[in-house]
């Protein structure tokens, strides 16, 4: 038993059974013994890894990408720069590193990370020193500026509520106690109408998951790009409308039980694409897979180029990242990525054939 299972354990013995939401939520953000709170799950030894923590080549394309749309956008002088969940604060490095040579870029952005952990706030502030940044809780206090942003694996650690089908009615499926043990349970059938779109694509037993939370982000996001200019490129595993249980514990790079010693494990449900699409009232690109984003960004000449001042164990590793980032039996497929933009821009360079 961890002190957030009695914590869980309380709450439900009080008012019953737990939306998944309102568990994930607690076991990722508890102010002290939450997942994030309280380590650097990416560190040396850390519970799971990320493309930009795989090689250099992820965030310096990405960088290239979103500095191009802002030269698109006519190179407005002052602008936000921003991060969604920067983790140790590798990709946004890689980003500053390679937009260097991009005349003006670095003058007109402000640097906002948006970073709810205190622990990776301290690594971002070390891997980011020489680049003066504000960091947020939330990006509701972001500046009025054309904001250029990223995020990697951010979405998926936004909370979703599952549901099961049962005929045209839908059962919740939540977090409840069995023999003092935490278990999932489903809820009475309710209609839903805000399911109504997926009685075209279920089966009765199927279950669809829903973030409110992402959607809400993804929408107030757009709404600055539509507003102001700007771009967003994020990138996580899912798909177009998201099918099945996929909330997912990770720890010391194995899945896990998500209902066993919360708050140890990290978890994460894939990004319904679709759901993010549909909340922006800015433009969007296609969903377009991550592999093919880095190919047509020129992956392979760039990997290349590193390639010709490494050798031995360090020439497989990089050659091994590559393959990681790109291959469809990797990260290239699962992986996937969508860019927002304003109606009168085009979308970022990788988002489109
Ligand atoms: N983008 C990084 C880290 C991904 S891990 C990378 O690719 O390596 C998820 C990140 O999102 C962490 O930095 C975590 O602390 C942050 N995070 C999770 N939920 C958040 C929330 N609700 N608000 C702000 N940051 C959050």
């Amino acid at each position: 038993m961890t002190a957030l299972s009695d914590l869980i354990a309380m709450r439900i013995r009080a008012d019953g059974p737990m939306p998944i939401s309102e568990f994930m939520h607690i076991c990722l953000m508890h102010p002290e013994n939450g997942y994030y709170a309280t380590r650097d799950p990416l560190g040396r030894g850390g519970d799971f890894i990320t493309a930009p923590e795989i090689s250099q080549m992820f965030g310096e394309l990405v960088g290239l990408s979103l500095a191009q749309a802002w030269l698109d956008q006519g190179a407005p002088t002052r602008f936000a720069l921003a991060e969604a969940g920067p983790g140790r604060g590798t990709l946004m490095a890689d980003l500053l590193r390679a937009t260097r040579a991009v005349s003006g870029f670095h003058a007109a952005a402000e640097l906002h990370l948006i970073e709810t952990s205190a622990t990776l706030r301290d690594v971002q502030r070390n891997t980011l020193s020489g680049h003066p940044a504000t960091w947020h809780e939330h990006h509701g206090t972001l500046p009025d500026l054309p904001l250029f942003l990223i995020a990697n694996e951010f979405f998926d650690a936004l909370p979703v509520r599952q549901y099961e089908r049962a005929g045209s009615l839908w059962r919740e499926r939540c977090v409840g106690l069995e023999g003092g043990r935490l278990r999932p349970g489903l809820g009475a059938p309710l209609p839903l109408g805000g399911l109504d779109h997926r009685l075209e694509d279920t089966r009765d037993g199927d279950v669809v998951e829903v973030s409110s939370e992402s959607a809400a982000v993804a929408k107030a996001i757009g709404t600055r790009i539509a507003a102001h200019g700007g771009a967003a490129l994020i990138f996580d595993y899912g798909d177009w409308r998201s099918l099945g249980d996929t909330l997912q514990a990770v720890k010391g790079h194995r899945t896990a039980d998500p209902f066993e010693a919360p708050g140890t494990a990290d978890l994460t449900a894939h990004v319904d694409f679709e759901a993010l699409a549909h909340a922006t009232p800015s433009a969007h690109s296609r969903l377009t897979a991550q592999g093919v984003f880095l190919e047509r960004l020129g992956i392979t000449a760039r990997a290349k180029a590193l390639a010709r001042r490494l050798e031995g164990a360090a020439l497989e590793a990089h050659v091994a990242a590559h393959r990681r980032l790109t291959h469809p039996e990797e990260m290239g497929t699962v992986f996937k990525v969508i860019a927002f933009h304003p109606e009168t821009a085009a979308p970022p360079p990788g988002t489109t054939p």
